[in-house]
């Protein structure tokens, strides 16, 4: 099934591409506000389910800023760094024996299209594939945690590198969360939906250009693993959001460096997803 946070209402994307409001046609049993529904997601898929034929608009006339993120206001957003082997490498990093954690500070969350301005610094992409959380719960085991999952989407862990790396600690969390650092979208894909879960493709372009690809079967901490680990510290809450990490191919590795510049489109792909389109603005 897919979802989506279209003009700050829940949809349903057909399987014939159209979109339907899912609160309008259940009779406001369920919030139009997509955040709200992360609590009560079994009996949503339930009643979405049912709603593959009723009446709804074309997908292809919805305008791209309608779109938002399918995860607006969770209460904890998690990142995790370093679970790509070659990704850590191009980092100069050991490949971690536990999983790392950063937070995404809530204001940076933005949707899958538009514009993004850029600070100064140097600014970085990373592609990743997010996991938003539908139930929740403290020491989930591996086995179950993928039906703890409400569904998948793309998302950017933008990152300006410079602060990142300034003072006595890495900044992590500050640093990838100036505003429009924390795009997700444009569908929400639940689980269920792929072969294998665990084998998503995704990648990232710049104005044309693949930049990033690879496969979330490379992941150092496979999602089911992340969730464990988190849940016996921290209780996950319906409808937090997961980074999950990049693969290899970001700017900061290269030689020379390269980063984002005004007037770059960053096109960001997730398998089954689709793709998020953002064109880099000049800061002030
Ligand atoms: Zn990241």
């Amino acid at each position: 099934m897919r979802l989506a946070n279209i003009s700050n209402r829940l949809m349903l994307v057909t399987r014939d591409d159209r979109v339907i409001d899912v609160s309008h046609e259940t009779e406001g049993r369920f919030s139009p506000r997509i955040q709200e529904c992360y609590g009560r997601w079994d009996e949503l898929r339930e009643a979405a389910g049912e709603l593959e034929t009723a009446t709804g608009r074309a997908l292809l006339g919805i305008a791209p800023e309608e779109f938002g993120t399918p995860a607006p206001q969770p209460r904890q957003i998690f990142a995790i760094g370093l679970n790509y082997a070659a990704h850590a490498a191009e980092a100069g990093l050991a490949v971690p024996a536990d999983i790392t954690v950063f937070t995404k500070f809530l204001s940076s969350l933005s949707g899958p299209y538009g514009s993004i301005v850029l600070p100064p610094g140097t600014v970085d992409w990373e592609v990743e594939l997010v996991a938003v959380m539908g139930s929740g719960g403290a020491n989930i085991g591996t086995a179950d945690a993928w039906r703890h999952v409400a569904g998948l989407t793309a998302g950017q862990d933008l990152s300006e590198r410079t602060r990142q790396s300034s003072g006595p600690a890495p900044q992590y969390s500050l640093a990838k969360s100036f505003p429009g650092f924390g795009p997700m979208g444009p569908f929400l894909v639940t689980p269920d939906e792929y072969g294998d879960p665990n084998s998503i493709d995704l990648s990232c372009t710049i104005n044309g250009e693949q930049v990033q690809t690879g496969n979330t079967m490379d992941m150092v901490f496979p999602i089911p693993e992340i969730i464990a680990r988190l849940s016996r510290i921290t209780p996950l809450l319906p409808g937090d959001v997961i980074f999950t990490g990049t693969p290899p191919g970001v700017g900061v590795g290269r030689v020379p460096q390269r980063f984002l510049a005004p007037g770059d489109e960053l096109v960001t792909y997730v398998q089954g997803v689709g793709e998020m389109r953002h064109r880099m603005t000049p800061g002030g």
